[in-house]
């Protein structure tokens, strides 16, 4: 069948991460307070929480002993990276726990840390408005938003992919023309890219992806893009509907998006990241380890 042709072209093993996704409401709520833990009673604590932390020149840090909380931004509705059950109310992905393992280097544990859910067009300005502390959602690090913001890292790489119906022609990129509407989220580098590169085909956007994939579901778009990696998490949720085709087609590095003044934040980050491969290998592997995606933890810029 096309699913199995299609999917195995990229190496996504679909119904791994449909299984990984699932068992992802079960994950450590609190991996770093070394309470959390569905490790089969093996000690499940990826990282703890600093005490007595100094961070002489960060306004962020300063913000954040003053209110005695992080404020993080993230996504909700990407599963594997960002996810919020509303069911149980708790939060997983590769990207939640990233920013909670950087809370946790700071001395903040899960109760001092408030989530806020931020779509992808709306980042700079909260890390300029000082809305968040810092941003952890499949965020690219690109020139033109190193001119408002910083990026640590990068902690991760991926591309830009398409999702389609399992009953869908399309097979790549090169698929795409004037009949193939295809949808991304406004203000991310995937739609820019289809309205720069690809300027004959039809695009639609929403504030948020899974917005998209109803769209496609509904037959309203051909196709969604965006990041392989978050296209392989809706993939999972639905395979019956829904694959992943082609090679990815960018490269999409992924940053901890900051207050551009805040070198001290940045470096405390990419030392964090470049000292602590063993606590990103167990996110990784926590998250995204049965998800096909074979990825190294990238060196930091
Ligand atoms: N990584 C891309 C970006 O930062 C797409 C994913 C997203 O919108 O978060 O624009």
């Amino acid at each position: 069948m096309r699913r199995t042709r299609t999917l195995a072209g990229i190496g996504i093993a679909a119904a791994a991460l449909l299984a990984l996704t699932a068992c992802n409401s079960g994950s450590p709520s609190n991996p770093g307070g070394g309470t959390g833990g569905d490790e089969g009673g093996e000690d499940s604590t990826w990282f703890e929480v600093a005490s007595d932390v100094q961070l002489e020149g960060s306004p962020t840090f300063d913000a954040i002993q003053e209110r005695d909380k992080v404020v993080i931004g993230v996504k909700e509705d990407q599963p594997g990276l960002g996810y919020l059950d509303v069911t149980t109310n708790e939060r997983t992905g590769f990207d939640v726990d990233i920013a909670r393992w950087i809370a946790a280097s700071l001395g903040y544990d899960e109760d001092k840390i408030e989530f806020k859910a931020i779509a992808s067009a709306n980042r700079e300005q909260a890390i300029v408005n000082g809305d968040i502390d810092y941003y952890v959602g499949t965020y690219s690090i690109t020139d033109k938003r190193k001119e408002q913001i910083a990026f640590a890292g990068p902690y991760f790489i991926t591309g830009q992919g398409l999702l389609v119906g399992t009953d869908s022609d399309i097979e790549s990129e090169a698929d795409l023309g004037p009949d193939t509407t295809v949808c991304s989220a406004t203000g991310s580098t995937p739609i820019q890219n289809i309205r720069t590169n690809y300027p004959e085909v039809p695009t639609k956007e929403f504030d948020l992806y899974s917005a998209c994939v109803e769209a496609l579901l509904s037959g309203e778009v051909q196709a969604v893009t965006t990041d392989q990696a978050i296209l392989i998490g809706y993939a999972a949720q639905d395979p019956d509907n829904l694959m992943v085709v082609g090679e990815p087609f960018t490269e999409e590095r992924y940053g901890v998006g900051l207050a551009k003044d805040d070198t001290a934040l940045q470096e405390h980050i990419n030392t964090l990241f470049t000292d602590g491969g063993d606590i990103w290998q167990a996110i990784f592997d926590a998250n995204l380890g049965s998800s096909g995606i074979e990825v190294t933890q990238p060196a930091v810029d």
